[in-house]
């Protein structure tokens, strides 16, 4: 979001506009204890069911901190084609109904080790057939180890731990109910992932727990204190990996900055054209903290080996390539092969697997 003019201007506004320090997304712990449903008009292909398979709510649960029995009403039990098995891991109950607002302002930006009281786990490979369910009830954890193909409905509600070897793929939809730390994802997701609906918060707009800036929802002008720490650290660490130097040569941005520069460009070549490159103040990801140009804004820049790294790795750090080429459509920029989001490991791998933009993922408006 910034220029794809020259060099010259470019190093100059690094000058300007690099900013470090303050981290707008303070960690946070999220968790408890737990309940998992596997329910739905029949649990199928999920688990073999000895009795009547409309009786649903096979479950797991143990909705109090004690207790981590395994009711088997149904059929999760009998299951020999999956193994779905409750365990018991000490973690002191944190607040359970932790609101949508909390979760998003002071939103995790990897997800705690501390896990609920009750953890169901999948071992092999599983098909969710097309009228099946599994929900994940608010509290509740579901360890994936094995491939899931999901072709009905996954309801994160709680949280869901897709281990590295683990693959959810499939026609169905994985349903976000509070926020994308609700996954932690370490293994592949190429099935749909519903996205809960936008939340207004002081004027920002998250959804799903990742804020927003684009051309439809702006920031307020005070937002924005500084480079988010989360997003600096996850840059040295690519340094580190890739061996390319990867200078940030525009990070935060303040509204009143931004002013400036899009004023300039306006000036230069009008607002029309300066808008498909520069944003307007207020919708610039850069106010965010959580954004970054690297190294430099031309072109040309995606051609070469470190753009390219950039491009395929930048995921396993936290980031994305947020404007990409085929998308320009969407999110209403150019190409800008340098600039990188941060949301953390699993929501960035989780966008990066979709193939989608950051507005198509978040199903939100460019
Ligand atoms: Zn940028």
């Amino acid at each position: 979001m910034n220029t794809k003019r020259g060099i010259a201007a470019v190093c100059a506004a690094a000058v300007l506009f690099s900013g470090c320090g303050n981290n707008s997304n303070p960690d946070a712990n999220s968790s408890d204890n737990s309940e998992v449903y596997m329910s739905s008009s029949s649990s199928s292909s999920i688990v073999e069911s000895s009795t009547s398979s409309s009786s649903s709510s096979s479950s797991i649960s143990s909705s109090s901190s004690s207790s981590s029995s395994v009711e088997t009403s149904s059929s999760v039990e009998s299951s020999s084609s999956s193994s779905v098995e409750s365990s018991k891991i000490s973690s002191s109950s944190v607040a359970s109904s932790k609101p949508v607002s909390s979760a998003v302002e002071s939103r995790p930006t990897e997800i705690p080790d501390i896990l609920p009281e009750n953890i169901s786990e999948i071992n092999e490979n599983i098909v969710v057939e097309e009228n099946d369910e599994i929900r994940i009830e608010k509290d509740s954890a579901l360890r994936l180890n094995s491939e899931m193909e999901l072709n009905g409905d996954l309801y994160v509600e709680g949280r869901l731990i897709i281990e590295e070897s683990a693959k959810i793929s499939g026609t169905g939809i994985l349903h976000v109910a509070n926020s994308f730390d609700d996954i932690d994802c370490k293994g592949t997701v190429t099935a749909k992932i519903d996205a809960p609906e936008p939340v207004e918060i002081d004027g920002v707009t998250y959804v799903g727990g990742v804020l927003v800036a684009n051309k439809k929802y702006a920031l307020p002008k005070n937002f924005g204190n500084g480079l988010s720490k989360e997003l600096n650290t996850a840059v040295k660490a690519m340094r580190a990996d890739s061996g390319f130097k990867m200078p940030i040569i525009s990070g935060f941005r303040s509204y009143a900055t931004q002013e400036k520069v899009f004023a300039n460009w306006c000036a230069k070549d009008g607002e029309e054209v300066a808008r498909t490159y520069s944003a307007v103040p207020g919708t610039s990801e850069h106010q965010t903290g959580l954004a970054a140009d690297i190294t430099s804004c031309m072109a040309s820049y995606a051609k070469t080996a470190e753009a390219k790294w950039l491009a395929e790795n930048c995921y396993k750090y936290g980031c994305i390539i947020r404007y990409p080429a085929d998308k320009v459509a969407i999110t209403g920029y150019i190409y800008e092969p340098w600039h990188i989001r941060y949301l953390g490991k699993s929501t960035a791998k989780l966008v990066h697997d979709s193939g989608l933009c950051l507005e198509e993922f978040l199903e939100i408006d460019g």
